[in-house]
């Protein structure tokens, strides 16, 4: 890579949905990199059933990301380090909260190195205030009709509350 060559880092997850959490953290990594590809993972990493399909993830990080032409965001399917390679990525962004996401993270970094070396892990903690907030959680809370607003962006508050609305 020549070093005047944009640098682009991959945000890999699975957004669903996205969360100000996630928001901050791919809006960090453009303080560290030139273009950032949020990429939506089409095969769920711990066998987890998503809630919202890969369309409409998709459609959701599109709206929250439309004001920042550097950060793209696509979904892809099968080893990460190959979308890397094919994307022209060096290196790869995950967020870091807390304890409980270091030994997952630790392992899939190494398992990764093993599989493209020249590819770097760089991981980033969010906004204090963010460093709570999972997708998961905010589900739950939605699904209860609790009110989610302080979490996501607009546009996914709307689509939670429309998802959830029907199961009440
Ligand atoms: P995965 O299913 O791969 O864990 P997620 O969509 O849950 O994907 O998360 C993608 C990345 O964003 C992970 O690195 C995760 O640790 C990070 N992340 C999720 N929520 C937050 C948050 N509130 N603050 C910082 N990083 C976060």
């Amino acid at each position: 890579m020549n070093r005047s060559d944009p640098v682009t880092a991959i945000y890999p997850g699975s957004f669903d949905p996205v969360t100000l959490g996630h928001e901050d953290i791919a809006r960090r990594t453009l303080r560290v990199v030139d273009r950032v590809v949020v990429a939506v993972a089409e095969t769920a990493t711990h066998a987890k059933q998503p809630t919202f399909d890969l369309e409409e993830r998709l459609a959701m990080l599109r709206d929250v990301f439309e004001d920042e032409p550097r950060i793209e965001c696509v979904s892809f399917s099968g080893l990460l380090v190959e979308f890397a390679k094919e994307r022209g990525a060096s290196a790869v962004v995950r967020g870091l909260r807390a304890v409980s996401d270091f030994e997952y993270e630790f392992q899939m970094a190494q398992m990764n190195r093993e599989l493209h070396p020249d590819l770097e892990f760089i991981f980033l903690t969010p906004d204090v205030q963010m460093a709570f907030l999972s997708a998961s959680l905010v589900k739950e809370v939605a699904r209860l009709g609790g009110d989610v607003s302080p979490f996501v962006s607009t546009p996914v508050l709307r689509r939670l509350v429309a998802h959830f609305r029907g199961e009440r």
